[in-house]
């Protein structure tokens, strides 16, 4: 080989390794950002609904959000910001932590609780009440204000909550049906456990968010059965995983 054609090859080469080492960022950076926040916060009064066997929301919710900080459970290309109920954020504190971030979508974890005249008669009834059976099952709340005066992304909120009732569903969990029937909230289309929150029922953060937002109501913690399932870290990571793989369904578009 001539001498100017080994400096080519090597001026070529030089390019492609420099090249190269410029897309190696991009390949591995996590370019997505969803922002994953604990319902509630840590005052007593402040921790949301009590289980059955005495235990606050805040901790089951607390306890899906920090599955994320694993790496097994994160998706690659995804950066995960997550806010446990140990940062104590106010409501308006979650809504300006979303405005800091700038998240690509927002997402709320609850777990639920039914009204306590029904809660009362199942108890009553004991642990094995078929009661139970009318408060059990996952729910997931968007907004859509019906003119995109508050809610910004009313379409795409919708979208994720359709792809995580899927997931939801694929993972054997079931759509709850009791907000629907007994607390006249507004089921979106068939029953896919999903709910539009509109006025008078809107909430704070839906109403405020900058990015396609939800909120995951696990399953109720009131009821025995549940509470016992939704303790389980298998199940757990289940959930988990259904929010991974509808944010992978989501981002495809
Ligand atoms: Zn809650």
């Amino acid at each position: 080989m001539k001498i100017t054609t080994k400096i080519i090859f090597g001026i070529v080469g030089g390019i492609g390794v420099i090249a190269g080492f410029m897309c190696l960022p991009n390949l591995f950076s996590r370019d997505y950002k969803v922002l994953i926040v604990a319902g509630h916060r840590t005052a007593d009064n402040e921790r949301g609904a009590i289980s059955y066997y005495g235990k606050w929301e805040n901790e089951f919710n607390d306890a899906i959000v920090n599955l994320f900080i694993d790496k097994k459970n994160q998706l690659a290309e995804v950066e995960y910001v997550l806010t446990p109920t140990t940062r104590d954020l106010s409501l308006q504190a979650k809504v300006k932590l979303a405005e800091d971030v700038k998240p690509d979508l927002y997402i709320e974890i609850h777990h639920d609780s039914g009204k306590q005249e029904d809660i009362d008669k199942a108890k009553a009834d004991g642990i094995a009440s078929p009661l139970w059976k009318s408060m059990s099952g996952f729910c997931i709340l968007y907004y859509d204000d019906g003119d995109g005066k508050e809610s910004k992304f009313p379409k795409e909120s919708k979208k994720f909550a359709e792809l995580l009732s899927e997931e939801m569903i694929k993972g054997n969990f079931h759509p709850d049906t009791y907000h629907a029937r007994k607390q006249d909230m507004k089921l979106a289309g068939e029953n896919k456990g999903i709910c539009n929150r509109v006025k008078p029922k809107s909430l704070f953060v839906l109403r405020n968010a900058i990015s396609p937002a939800i909120i995951l109501e696990c399953g109720y913690i009131i009821n025995p059965i549940d509470e016992k399932v939704l303790s389980n870290p298998e199940i757990r990571k289940k959930i988990a995983q259904a929010i991974n793989n509808a944010i992978v369904k989501f981002r495809k578009g």
